[in-house]
């Protein structure tokens, strides 16, 4: 009876059209989906999430209007087209779905990814209750309110000389850590309208209790709305759906299981970031001299000036041999869950992350830009689970950092802790936990509105 009633409650998601907000978004519709709830996804077109990976839900595009998709690469100028552009065509996509439904369900409220802010003043038009979902850190929430601070204080921006120094009240973040993103003066407006606490609603984070207890605590204070860290989402959706908008190549698990415990280095800078050909050779040749197993995600187009990699030095690929392997795209959760992995080097999107610590794999961070560097240091410094390759891309550093997090002492405390913080996240996700905790008193809520 109560699983019917809220069968017949809709709850409508809206994403933000990137690899990084898609998959939390809809490992969320899923969770709500195994609740009880129906699910509607109303996504924008560029980025589409693929309806049949997810039967289940109704999926409504958002026609793109004559300004066209967002900008490729540039997520602020894709943030304001967004915001500004779907606007109207967003309130009639709500509208036509409350017009179909019948005289007993009705859409229950709006789970919106925190980018996609307009969502919040179209339901409050519609007087549909607004949830947040946060797809990055409860740090990195904390870090980017503190932004707005920051300026008006005259601390950022800041010279070089200051990159080190540690930013007051965000201990153990310096300024090089801050979220910042290159245009500053587009990107502070967009933090003070998304993130107004005055206006916020309900939030829910991809994050656990026993990790970001602090930060979280903090967000408690400064916010007077319910909050619900209920993740990590990956390991809770009962279905095993991808929602990957690259095809994964699966031929790198063949070559895996032909590798020795532990042993892979798997390399990956996820979805948006981007690198040079000089960076891409020096990260080829510290892999090559650190003489461990590696698999390499090289996503085409992500080297500038580059197809793929027709432009590592001759006879590379000749060279490693057996030893190394490189796909276009991955089935990360599936890489880092083999036994032959030993180590992660990753960008520290905030997912990557999570999926890493879930397994217990210790990385090595070479954050590119926004949450990544909050991420990078938080496991570089107060998980201690990593260390973070700092400055220029160079080959002896990765080879020594990779020697040290897979052959040394260091990385061996590295691996224990991760091993420890991922069996106390197993707890969090278990019946009473704090993460099923917070479920529930979702679920509640979503049904009491
Ligand atoms: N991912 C994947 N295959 C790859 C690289 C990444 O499936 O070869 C997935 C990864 O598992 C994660 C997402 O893409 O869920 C990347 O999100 P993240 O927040 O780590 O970084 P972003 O891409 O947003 O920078």
């Amino acid at each position: 009876m109560e699983k019917e009633r809220k069968r017949s409650l809709r709850v409508v998601l809206v994403p933000f059209p990137f690899q990084g907000h898609i998959t939390p978004m809809l490992q969320l519709g899923s969770i709500l989906h195994s609740n009880g709830f129906s699910i509607t996804v109303v996504h924008a077109q560029y980025n589409s999430p693929n309806p049949s990976s997810h039967p289940d839900f109704s999926f409504i595009p958002l026609p793109d209007t004559s300004s066209g998709p967002p900008v490729p690469g540039d997520i602020i100028a894709s943030l304001v087209q967004l915001n500004t552009n779907y606007k109207a065509r967003f309130q009639e996509c709500l509208a036509e779905v409350m017009r179909q439904q019948g005289p007993d369900d009705g859409i229950a409220c709006i789970i919106h990814d925190e980018l996609m802010y307009f969502s919040q003043a179209e339901a409050k038009d519609l007087k549909l209750p607004s949830i947040v979902l946060t797809i990055s850190s409860a740090a990195n929430f904390l870090a980017r309110a503190a932004l707005i601070q920051l300026r008006a204080e005259g601390h950022i921006p800041f010279p070089e000389s200051m990159s080190q120094n540690l930013v007051p009240e965000l201990y153990p973040l310096r300024f090089k850590d801050l979220p910042i993103f290159e245009k500053l003066d587009d990107y502070l407006p967009i933090v003070s309208k998304a993130f107004n606490n005055k206006t916020f609603s309900p939030i829910i984070y991809n994050t656990i209790e026993c990790l970001e207890n602090s930060s979280l605590a903090k967000i408690q204070q400064q916010y007077q709305v319910p909050i619900f860290p209920i993740g990590p989402m990956h390991r809770i959706v009962s279905t095993a759906s991808s929602s990957s908008l690259l095809e994964e190549d699966i031929s790198c698990l063949t070559w895996l299981d032909k590798q020795s415990c532990k042993s892979v280095i798997y390399v990956s800078l996820g979805s948006v970031a981007f690198m040079d050909i000089k960076e891409l050779v020096e990260m080829a040749l510290g892999l090559a001299n650190s003489m461990q197993p590696f698999l390499w995600v090289v996503r085409p187009g992500s080297v500038r000036c580059a197809e793929w990699i027709e432009v590592l030095p001759e006879g590379f690929k000749e060279n490693i041999g057996e030893r190394g392997y490189i796909v276009k795209w991955a089935p990360q959760k599936e890489v880092l869950a083999h036994g032959a992995v030993g180590g992660f080097l990753s960008h520290c999107g905030w997912n990557s992350t999570i999926e890493s610590i879930c397994e217990g794999i210790p990385m090595i961070c070479r954050p590119c830009f926004g949450d990544q560097t909050v991420n990078a240091r938080y496991v570089s410094h107060v998980w201690r689970l990593g260390l973070e390759l700092e400055g220029d891309l160079e080959r002896g550093e990765i080879e020594r950092a990779i020697r040290k997090v897979m052959a040394e002492e260091e990385g061996e405390a590295m691996r224990e802790r991760a091993k420890n913080l991922k069996e106390n996240i197993e707890l969090c996700t278990k019946e009473g936990g704090s993460s099923y905790n917070s479920l529930k008193r979702l679920v509640e809520m979503i049904m009491s509105f």
